[in-house]
Formats: C-alpha cells, sequence, structure tokens
C-alpha cells in the first residue's frame, strides 16, 4: 500500500469512484463515507456510495443519504454490482479486512480498479490495498478524511454537508469526547468545523434524540432483565435474545451504545454485549483503562476493531456463546484486576 499522499495529484483527473464501508455502518463509517462523498462530487467526479447492507434509520438525515446503495436491498444489488464493476476507484472506509464488507466482499476481491484505504482499525490487511492511510492513533474515519481534505489543497470545498457528516462520525466514535481518542488535534479540527458553521446541537440531536419510545423501554427491559455483572472480574454482560428483538421491534441501530451503560457502574473495567440475530451471534466489547478488547475479541470471538471497543461473531447458540464468554473471563482474571 502506497502513502495516500502519492495518490493526491490523481484528485484533478475526474472519475468514476465508489466510497464503501464495512456493514452494518456507524455513525462514522456513514458519516466520513458521505462527507468524501461531497468533497469527491465537487472536484467533478461520479461518485457513488454503496453500503454492503442496511443501516440505522438515524442516519438518513445526513444529506445524500437516501441516494447510497444498499447492497443487501433486492432492487439496489444489481445496480451496484454493475457500477462496481466499472468503477476506477474503490475508496474503502471504516474497515481494513475485506471481510467486513460481508456479502459484498468476493466482488470487492475480484476487481481490478485502484483501491484505496482510509482507515483507524488495526491490524489493517494492507496488501488489499494499493493507496491508502491507517493511523490506529486517530479519533475517526471522519477525522482522517478532514486530514485527507486539507492536505490535498481543498479546505475550502468543505460545506455544511460535509461539516455535518464528519461531526457525527467524530461524535459517535469518541462518545462524544470521552474516549482517550479525543486528542488535541480532533479538538482543533472541531474548531476549525466551529468556525465555518457547524451547528453541533443538531447534530447531536440527530444521532441521540431521534428514536421511537420503544427503544427506551427496551433498554429499560434489558438492564433490568438481561445483564449480568461478574464483580470478581470487574466485567458485565448483557445477553440480548431473539424474542426480545422482537418484542420490542428493535430496528438496525436501535442497539447502538447499549454496550456502554454497565461501564457506569463503579470499578467496572469490560463490558460485553451479545444478540442473537438469525445469522450469527453478534459481540460488542468495551473497555476502560488497560485491558485490551481487541485482543479479546480477536481470540475468543472471531473479532477484532480498537483496543478500547471491539467487535466479534459467534455461529455456536447464545447460551454456548455466552459459557465461552464466562470461560474467557476466567482465563483473563489477572488482566480485569
Ligand atoms: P461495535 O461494537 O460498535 O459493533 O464495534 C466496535 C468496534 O469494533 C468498531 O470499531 C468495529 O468496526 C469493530 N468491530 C465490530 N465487529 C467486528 C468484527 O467482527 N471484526 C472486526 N475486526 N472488527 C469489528
Ligand atoms: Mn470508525
Amino acid at each position: 500500500m502506497k502513502p495516500i499522499t502519492e495518490f493526491f495529484p490523481q484528485l484533478s483527473v475526474p472519475r468514476k469512484i465508489v466510497i464503501t464501508m464495512h456493514q452494518k455502518p456507524d455513525p462514522d463509517a456513514m458519516g466520513s463515507s458521505l462527507a468524501l462523498y461531497h468533497f469527491l462530487t465537487q472536484l467533478n467526479h461520479t461518485v457513488t456510495v454503496i453500503s454492503p447492507t442496511n443501516w440505522a434509520a438515524f442516519l438518513n438525515w445526513m444529506p445524500s443519504s437516501s441516494d447510497v446503495l444498499d447492497y443487501e436491498n433486492n432492487r439496489q444489488r444489481e445496480k451496484a454490482t454493475e457500477i462496481l464493476k466499472e468503477t476506477d476507484w474503490l475508496f474503502c472506509l471504516d474497515f481494513n479486512i475485506i471481510d467486513r464488507t460481508k456479502n459484498l466482499a468476493p466482488l470487492i476481491n475480484g476487481l481490478g480498479c485502484t483501491k484505496i484505504l482510509i482507515d483507524h482499525h488495526q491490524q489493517p490487511q494492507t496488501a488489499s490495498f494499493d493507496y491508502g492511510i491507517s493511523d490506529v492513533t486517530k479519533s475517526s474515519t471522519s477525522e482522517m478524511v478532514y486530514d485527507f481534505i486539507v492536505a490535498s489543497g481543498h479546505e475550502d470545498k468543505i460545506n455544511t454537508a460535509i461539516i455535518e457528516c464528519l461531526y457525527a462520525g467524530v461524535i459517535g466514535d469518541t462518545g462524544s469526547f470521552r474516549h482517550t481518542s479525543a486528542t488535541e488535534s480532533l479538538h482543533l479540527m472541531v474548531a476549525a468545523l466551529k468556525a465555518r458553521g457547524l451547528d453541533h446541537t443538531k447534530v447531536h440531536d440527530y444521532i441521540y434524540d431521534n428514536f421511537l419510545e420503544n427503544r427506551l423501554r427496551f433498554i429499560g427491559f434489558v438492564l433490568l432483565n438481561r445483564m449480568e455483572v461478574f464483580y470478581e472480574y470487574n466485567s458485565a454482560l448483557i445477553a440480548i435474545t431473539k424474542a426480545d428483538l422482537i418484542r420490542y421491534e428493535i430496528k438496525t441501530g436501535d442497539t447502538e451504545g447499549l454496550v456502554n451503560y454497565p461501564l457506569s457502574i463503579q470499578g467496572i473495567k469490560m463490558a460485553a454485549l451479545v444478540i442473537d440475530r438469525d445469522e450469527e451471534r453478534k459481540w460488542s466489547f468495551r473497555s476502560k483503562g488497560d485491558f485490551d478488547v481487541n485482543l479479546f475479541a480477536r481470540k475468543n470471538f472471531n473479532g477484532g476493531g480498537h483496543f478500547n471497543a471491539s467487535g466479534g461473531r459467534t455461529y455456536d447458540s447464545l447460551e454456548a456463546t455466552v459459557q465461552r464468554f464466562k470461560e474467557a473471563l476466567k482465563e483473563n482474571a489477572l488482566q480485569l484486576q
């Protein structure tokens, strides 16, 4: 993978471009992709954003989100496939292993186009990309897209659509500036966005105050009935059944942020959430301080991510995967003290 700076000179010639991101895009994946879309279209490129799967309805306020193609949607897959086969460049945002694009992965692996990575996750598969930047010290891919725009000499192109999408990505990935990844340079970027007219209250409302009553009732139910605290390991687990999802009519995105709740209990260093989805048991892990949940997810749950925030998946039953989690707690007893 060549440094992304070597790619800048090519930006001046209009091209066909596809931007994609990890499956079930979160505010950072969708925000960074749409910000890059609004930047590249101003340079006269023909740009399409393709998501491997559907996404949370609370992202639908993002400018041009209605133009994003959902590869899992039967009515859009063919069009997305055609556009991908014709594209000159493929930007891969907020993931670094092609597998994280789920059903899109075989198609992407077969493309001969130029592939460009912009990402901040650990263990990048750099051999899969022609150009790129992979920086685990960055708060978010949205911060990296901001850096990309500035470094390419086009700061003047940063408009309201770009500002709102980038800010959404940043607050999503930093827990609204709580995590250690919210550095001085990130705050300087936000200051620059404010100077350009960012309405941060509006974006916070879009992301955090944009749900239906059922989701809040679901959270109450889950915290009361589905959370187990393991004080001997300073850890907690929330395990959600298929029936829970049906009972509360839970949709993509409604469980976003749920894994963080147990971390508000004094002394809890690691929180886990497992959801019994049709095709898999989807895990999320969050930690405080020096417990490495990237390693924990990679070793035990076919996953990865960041030091303090990771995810994974298993294909056994909910009961079996919860049992495995409890064994993994025992194996990590020392690190969790
Ligand atoms: P979340 O819990 O929000 O789904 O994911 C937390 C972090 O871990 C995100 O940065 C996400 O990209 C990463 N992540 C989630 N699931 C997986 C997975 O199955 N594999 C890998 N490598 N990373 C994951
Ligand atoms: Mn991210």
